[in-house]
């Protein structure tokens, strides 16, 4: 999914230098030598031997004197190193369940428009590519351009790492029916690839978020469906065929409700947002669900529901934090970002039944980005994918 080294990068030297120059493409507002070192666990004497090697090689520019925080030992700024701007615009898609969110960027992944509009994505795939395409026309327009040079669409179906196809699930998905590179590739007339939507959101956070402090993390998406991407010594790891993080469809519960996937008791079933509405309307009027996002309902009933879905999905995360031990568990998507209950108990769980020395290093937080985590992580993917077409 990620080029983090080119072809022709056999030896150590090359494969420190292309690490450093993926963090830098990483980073659309730039990142210091300190930084670099920090991020990569590289010495600051091999930062900066490869770094005046891409700087020699004009694939990184530097802005001297503009940056922030420590590393010019002098009270100076110290130089902020980036990828050089070249013209062109990028879009990134975010298609979840029942949105689509678009983003307009420069090469360089600074996002100059975002637009997001509710979608009943799941039972009209093609009508919810023509609404993306025209998002995207539109914010292409409002920035003085008219054809993208590569886009980005995350979709909440796992994706083959080697293909690029949707891997058939075993819940049905429309996503399965349609050419969706093809048909928005003849919408928007440039290159397009697909990517799973936790993916993406764990981009975000490797680029902008939790990433900028830790090399080892977890982000969480909990929306409609529920996916994590894994992020081990600063990359995203999918597995074998691109679908490790497929975590909603673990079962918690033996004889619980029906899951889309036909099993029962799956995580999904628990906390998920559609789980939690089924839920809730045992607490509350329906009318005052409909009408509330998740995040804004408050009643002491609904904060019981949410700790108790929390608590499970935590019990969830601990197998996680055993097996993977992350700095950092970051929750995402509409019920992760915006629900402090569920992060709450979630956060207790982790506590309670992990490891002792396990516990005491893992912290549980909400994505930087919030709902927009997803559709800045496409533009993130985007900027790598088009900085290497380029060359
Ligand atoms: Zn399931």
């Amino acid at each position: 999914m990620i080029p983090e080294r080119s072809a022709t990068s056999p030896g150590p030297r090359s494969r420190t230098r292309e690490q450093i120059y993926w963090r830098i493409a990483n980073a659309p507002d730039g990142v210091t030598r300190h930084e670099l070192a920090d991020l990569c666990g590289i010495s600051r004497s091999g930062v900066t031997h490869a770094v005046a090697r891409l700087l020699a090689d004009h694939r990184v520019i530097e802005d001297s004197g503009t940056g922030s925080g420590p590393g010019s030992g002098s009270g100076r700024p110290p130089a902020l190193l980036r990828l050089p701007t070249r013209p062109g615009n990028l879009v990134g898609i975010d298609f979840g369940h029942q949105h689509v969110a678009v983003a307009v960027s420069d090469t360089r992944g600074r996002i100059l428009r975002q637009r997001r509009t509710q979608h009943d994505v799941d039972h009209a795939v093609s009508r919810a590519i023509d609404v993306a395409a025209a998002m995207a026309t539109e914010l292409m327009g409002e920035v003085g351009a008219s054809t993208p040079e590569l886009t980005v669409a995350g979709i909440p179906c796992p994706i083959n790492r080697e293909s690029g196809a949707v891997i058939p699930p075993r819940s049905l998905t429309g996503w399965l029916d349609v050419d969706a590179v093809a048909e928005l590739a003849a919408r928007l007339g440039c290159p397009v690839h697909l990517a799973n939507d936790a993916s993406l959101g764990s981009l975000a956070e490797l680029r902008r978020g939790a990433g900028r402090m830790h090399r080892d993390f977890v982000y969480v998406k909990i929306s409609h469906g529920i996916g994590a991407g894994i992020v081990l010594d600063g990359k995203l790891r999918q597995g074998a065929i691109g679908i490790a993080g497929e975590i909603g469809h673990i079962s918690v519960r033996r004889d619980g409700d029906l899951c889309r996937c036909g099993a029962r008791g799956c995580l999904e079933t628990v906390a998920s947002s559609s789980a939690l509405r089924r839920a809730l309307a045992s607490v509350m009027p329906p009318s005052a669900i409909e009408t509330q996002t998740i995040g804004s309902i408050t009643e002491p009933a609904a904060t019981r529901v949410f700790l108790e879905a929390g608590a499970t999905l935590g019990r969830t995360l601990c197998t996680l934090c055993d097996a993977l031990n992350p700095a950092v568990i970051v929750l995402g998507g509409e019920v992760g970002s915006t629900v402090p209950a569920i992060l709450q108990a979630a956060q207790q769980a982790i506590s309670a039944h992990t490891q002792p020395a396990t516990t005491t290093g893992v912290a549980v937080t909400t994505a930087t980005f919030g709902q927009d985590n997803e559709v800045t992580g496409a533009i993130a993917h985007a900027t790598i994918l088009a900085q290497a077409a380029a060359g």
